[in-house]
């Protein structure tokens, strides 16, 4: 009987969310979603997730000792929540290790410069010294002659473009993921990149060169803004620029780190679950508070809110915190690999890995069927300043994306990606840049897409699979 009430609640509610706005009566599940937002927008639980991680583990990069500090604390951490379920799934991938990093100008004027070696990098093996070769773009390099290039270190100046979808990241962390190798192929000693990030700190940007690339690279740093600029100052004069470079880095075996997954069930026997995503592991200069620390804080804590309502929704919910995304998605691509053949167990998906900012739209990939749901969804995120914005369809992110590929359906909550490029992957990233009031924004948003898409009919998926 309470099934074909919520049927028919959900057929009333297609129907008047095809009218006009103004035409809408409320609804019971208004109702939940309501007190959903209101009780999100004045919990404090993601911040206490959040401080708990960034104080209780700090950074975590895949495969160290502190990595296996945040399995632990997340196993935990899910417990204490009172998950239904909680269990882990081995990662392994090539263990990268950062023991020292130097870099210095030694003409024409003297002075260190602020570096951080990219992950995947080779050691220099001692100091390495030599003419610094300037190119503005990645395209300039790679029509570059080997006999100009041979035996120096490249300097790769683009500047990253700030923007509130964070789209200048894409066209510039190209020198990051293969400039190593462009590199190599014109016989250089050493790459220097601009980092990529947006802000005028004295502080580099790390980041991966691409992992799963094969062939040579050269050892790559990236160096702060203000040291760029004022290398290309140097370099803009006619006597030539030397630097001595020394990264004490590389790779050491293999490693074996674990996806931690949690479920809440729903109020239903039924398989389909939500799939809420976010990575565990982070960048070894700051906390991690921003990357992804605020994504595990926000999943936690929405499933928790949901699992928290005297009747559940339909469907439950899993959280899955991937392991080491930060050095070539390993995390999502094991979960894939391990899950595609229960992908339909998977109702719907979305990940929270863009920072901590204010959500400011939300995009979707789901079949046609489920308008009348997104439409609902989008009435009740517009009352948090939260847009649709089909413009192009969701990818799901880089996690969770993995399973989109196969075809499951997903939904991106977008976040404020302006200043997130000015901390990203440095020493900043720390709980002190996180603004409570934007967690909770998140935490509403979370809640109203989690509550509204497990308690309806269910059909969101498969959608065409796609790289
Ligand atoms: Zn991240």
């Amino acid at each position: 009987m309470k099934r074909i009430f919520v049927t028919l609640t959900l057929i009333l509610v297609s129907l008047l969310t095809g009218c006009q706005t103004g035409l809408h009566r409320k609804t019971a599940s208004d109702d939940v979603v309501e007190q959903l937002q209101q009780l999100a927008l004045s919990s404090d639980l993601a911040w206490q997730i959040l401080a708990s991680l960034t104080s209780e583990v700090g950074p975590r990069m895949g495969g160290s000792e502190s990595d296996g500090r945040a399995v632990i604390w997340a196993v935990d951490k899910m417990h204490s929540m009172g998950f239904d379920r909680v269990w882990t799934e081995p990662v392994t991938f090539p263990r990268w290790v950062r023991n020292n990093e130097s870099a210095e100008v030694l003409a024409p004027a003297a002075q260190r410069l602020m570096v951080t070696a990219l992950g995947g990098s080779p050691s220099t093996g001692g100091p390495i010294d030599a003419e610094v070769i300037q190119f503005d773009s990645l395209e300039d390099l790679q029509a570059a002659s080997i006999e100009d290039v041979t035996g120096k270190i490249v300097f790769l100046s683009t500047r990253m473009r700030k923007s509130r979808e964070g789209s200048g990241y894409g066209e510039t962390v190209v020198n990051r993921s293969r400039g190593p190798f462009e590199a190599a192929k014109k016989g250089a000693s050493a790459l220097l990149i601009r980092s990529v990030g947006t802000d005028r700190d004295r502080l580099p940007h790390t980041g991966m060169m691409s992992g799963s690339e094969p062939g040579p690279r050269v050892p790559s740093a990236a160096m702060s803004n203000p040291d760029a600029d004022n290398l290309m100052i140097m370099l803009s004069r006619e006597e030539p620029v030397n630097v001595r470079l020394n990264l004490d880095v590389g790779f050491e075996g293999e490693a074996t780190s674990y996806n931690v997954i949690g479920e809440f069930d729903g109020s239903e026997d039924l398989t389909e679950r939500f799939l809420l995503g976010a990575h565990l592991d982070s960048w070894d200069l700051g906390t991690g508070a921003v990357d992804d620390g605020a994504g595990v804080a926000i999943v936690l804590a929405t499933a928790k809110l949901i699992s928290n309502l005297s009747v559940r929704p339909r469907y439950g919910t899993r959280v899955v915190l991937y392991a080491n995304e930060e050095q070539g998605i390993y995390g999502g691509k094991a979960y894939a690999k391990l899950h595609q053949l229960n992908m339909h167990d998977h109702l719907i998906g979305a990940e929270s890995d863009l920072g901590a900012d204010r959500i400011y739209g939300f995009k979707t990939r789901v079949l046609p069927q489920a308008e009348a749901t997104i439409e609902n969804l989008a009435r009740h995120l517009k009352r948090l300043g939260i847009k649709r914005e089909d413009t192009e369809p969701a990818g799901g992110g880089a996690d969770v994306g993995q399973m989109r590929k196969l075809g499951m359906a997903v939904i991106d909550l977008n976040q404020d990606a302006s200043l997130y490029f000015d901390l990203h992957h440095t020493a900043n990233d720390t709980l002190a840049k996180v603004n409570p009031e934007f967690l909770r924004q998140n935490l509403a948003a979370w809640v109203t897409l989690v509550y509204l898409t497990t308690s309806g009919s269910g059909t969101f998926g498969p959608v065409e699979p796609s790289d």
